[in-house]
């Protein structure tokens, strides 16, 4: 028994099983899709900062709803 058959499959071309250091990655891919996905990870990085934003946002509109908690 290998433990190649262990290896999950590529989360994006579903083609290839993932390298075994990438098999605990929440989203295993291959080689080749790991590289294209570490290419689009540059086009998040605006969107997941701009949410941090929104969190900070609600959090002072909390203070806002609740003034006893402002001291
Ligand atoms: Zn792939």
């Amino acid at each position: 028994m290998s433990e190649d058959y262990h290896l999950p499959i590529c989360t994006c071309c579903y083609a290839v099983r993932v390298e075994p250091h990438r098999r605990n990655s929440p989203r295993p891919t291959c080689m080749t899709c790991a590289e294209k996905l570490a290419r689009a990870v540059k086009h998040t990085i605006a969107p997941l900062n701009k949410s941090n934003y929104m969190v900070f946002t609600d959090a002072s509109m909390l203070k806002q709803l609740n003034p006893k908690r402002t001291t």
